[in-house]
């Protein structure tokens, strides 16, 4: 690889990214189990930070599991304080009526997830969750809890297992951080 950043030390290891991961498919698994009677769930992978995330969660759900994608971005410099997102591409599937689990890489400022849950529940799903694989929950500039977390992480600029700078780093099967 051409790297021009350097990267920080492995914050979060393979194995311990696949513990969480298998844990947090059984909790989920349980709960929608005991709380939606065997209903379909229907995974909304944001684009593109989540799609390892997901692909690997997903293979830990026993319940009745869908998947669905989704690609967002900020509206630009100028409109980024009101949290205003461009959906780049949207779900393939109606949600109407469905119980939805939106999948995250990370939650930052939280604006991004504050306006899509938002607009997710302007077409009538029956409930929406949120799973994020982490949570820098310093920077949140509004309040925004997700159902289920991978990890709290400080407060550095991220990637691996997904995320990118600059859309590198994502094949990397660790998290790791910029130096
Ligand atoms: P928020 O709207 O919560 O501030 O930001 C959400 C999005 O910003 C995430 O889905 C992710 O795409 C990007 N983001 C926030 N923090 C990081 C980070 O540390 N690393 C990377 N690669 N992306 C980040």
């Amino acid at each position: 690889m051409n790297n021009n950043e350097a990267l920080g030390r492995i914050m979060l290891d393979e194995e311990t990214i696949a513990k969480r991961v298998e844990e947090l498919g059984r909790q989920i698994s349980a709960d929608y189990d005991r709380d939606f009677n065997g209903e379909p769930v229907v995974i909304v992978c944001i684009l593109k930070g989540a799609c390892i995330f997901a692909s690997d969660l997903l293979k830990k759900l026993t319940v009745d599991a869908r998947i669905d994608f989704m690609a967002v971005s900020s509206y630009g410099a100028s409109t980024k304080s009101t949290g205003v997102v461009k959906i780049n591409k949207d779900l393939d599937t109606s949600i109407e009526g469905k119980n939805i689990l939106i999948v995250e890489d990370i939650i930052d400022t939280g604006l991004t997830l504050h306006y899509l849950i938002k607009s997710l529940w302007g077409r009538n799903p029956k409930s929406i969750k949120v799973c994020t694989l982490l949570d820098k929950p310093e920077r949140r500039k509004v309040e925004m809890t997700a159902d289920y977390i991978g990890f709290e992480i400080e407060n550095k600029f991220i990637v691996g297992y997904g995320l990118d700078f600059d859309e590198k780093y994502r094949n990397l099967p660790y998290i790791t951080c910029l130096d």
